[in-house]
């Protein structure tokens, strides 16, 4: 069955309608792309999805448990446990190393410093970023920040990675280079993968692909 899945999902904004009857589904591990247009509702359904954006109607449902049926604190602890993310700036903490960021989720999830600061390199190694362990985010580049911010939402073990235009600040061989290893690093550790994009030549390092049009989802075919 599905790891995760939503049926019906409607959310307004005043006038605007952000999704409009979209549907998903994700199964264990499974890596799909969600297309569309900018302002087609994509970032509103991954924030649906995970729990962050309450729909106005319809369900989400994670491993069985409505997503609406569980309080904030719930949502909030399933997040933290479950979830990992990725966003389109990596949002790593500037004042930390990037090694402390990456252990950042491990120490709040109460792993000691110790031990979180090897688990953070041995994913920092995956994501071949190992060696700027002791440099500062303002001290990386985009693409190396990125790979920085894939391990540390790897670094948790969820079971669903959320990864908003992950490359959307890259050019196109950074672009690639982020793909290449946010899927392989997702697939080693089992992960699930909700990669939202308007891009079509990273939508094709998913497994399937879903587009988004006027906050109305639908499965693609894949053309090629
Ligand atoms: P996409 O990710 O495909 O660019 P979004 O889900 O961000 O689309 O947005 C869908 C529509 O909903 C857009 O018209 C956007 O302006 C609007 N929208 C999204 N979030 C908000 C918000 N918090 N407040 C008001 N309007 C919003
Ligand atoms: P962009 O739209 O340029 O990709 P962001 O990636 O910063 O910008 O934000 C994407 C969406 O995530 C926006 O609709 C914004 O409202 C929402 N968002 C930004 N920060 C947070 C946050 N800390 N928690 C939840 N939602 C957020």
């Amino acid at each position: 069955g599905s790891l995760l899945a939503a049926a019906d999902l409607r959310k307004v904004y005043g006038p605007t309608t952000a999704l409009d009857g979209a549907a998903f589904s994700l199964h264990p591990g499974e890596i799909v792309a969600v297309m569309g247009p900018s302002g087609s509702g994509k970032s509103t359904l991954l924030h649906c999805l995970a729990g962050i954006v309450t729909p106005d109607s319809g369900t989400v449902t994670y491993d069985g448990r409505e997503l609406s049926a569980m309080t904030d604190a719930g949502r909030s602890a399933l997040r933290r446990s479950e979830f990992g993310f990725v966003f389109q700036f990596g949002r790593l903490v500037p004042e930390l190393t990037c090694v402390e960021n990456v252990a950042l989720p491990l120490r709040l999830n109460g792993t000691s410093r110790r031990e979180a600061e090897r688990a953070a390199l041995s994913w920092m190694e995956r994501l071949e970023v190992a060696d700027l362990g002791r440099k500062r985010p303002g001290e990386v580049s985009g693409g190396q920040g990125q790979r920085i911010a894939v391990a540390r939402a790897l670094a948790t073990r969820p079971r669903v990675l959320f990864a908003d235009e992950p490359t959307g600040a890259l050019d196109s061989l950074n672009g690639e280079r982020v793909m290449e290893l946010l899927t392989e690093a997702a697939r080693s550790a089992g992960a699930a993968v909700v990669l939202v994009t308007h891009e079509a030549r990273v939508a094709a390092y998913s497994d399937r692909e879903v587009v988004v049009r006027d906050g109305r989802s639908r499965d693609m075919e894949r053309l090629v």
